[in-house]
């Protein structure tokens, strides 16, 4: 898998070439705001690495995957959130719109359960 894809919006904001509020980064990945924030914290939590589904990810990145989720809570932290909801939407039937694979982290209100 390339480390980028050409016309990928994560990738662009990965290379800084999209503006984006950032508030984390690592050298393996970078946490920002979204940009439609569907609760009053909503993070993306992005690979460096231009991996498009949670299916594509091989043995070779749980290490990263794991990460993905320190990170996460790390950056919910960071907004002074510690409730908040993790989400990972998996191809177009599961919501998926880029397909870089991102975490959701989603907080500051009551999040309903089951979720639609
Ligand atoms: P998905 O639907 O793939 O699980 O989530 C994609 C998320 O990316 C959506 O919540 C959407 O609001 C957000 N998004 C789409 N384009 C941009 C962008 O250019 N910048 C930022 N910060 N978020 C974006
Ligand atoms: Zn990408």
């Amino acid at each position: 898998m390339p480390m980028k894809s050409p016309g990928c919006i994560f990738c662009r904001v990965v290379a800084r070439e999209l503006p984006a509020t950032l508030v984390y980064e690592d050298d393996q990945c970078i946490a920002f705001e979204d940009v439609n924030p569907k609760a009053p914290c909503h993070l993306l939590v992005v690979p460096r690495r231009h991996i498009p589904t949670l299916n594509d990810g091989g043995e070779e990145d749980e290490g990263l995957l794991g990460h993905l989720l320190a990170v996460a809570s790390r950056a919910a932290r960071e907004k002074g959130v510690r409730s908040f909801r993790t989400v990972i939407n998996t191809n177009a039937d599961a919501g998926q719109t880029i397909y870089h694979l991102h975490v959701h982290v989603l907080g500051g209100r009551i999040m309903r359960w089951p979720p639609g």
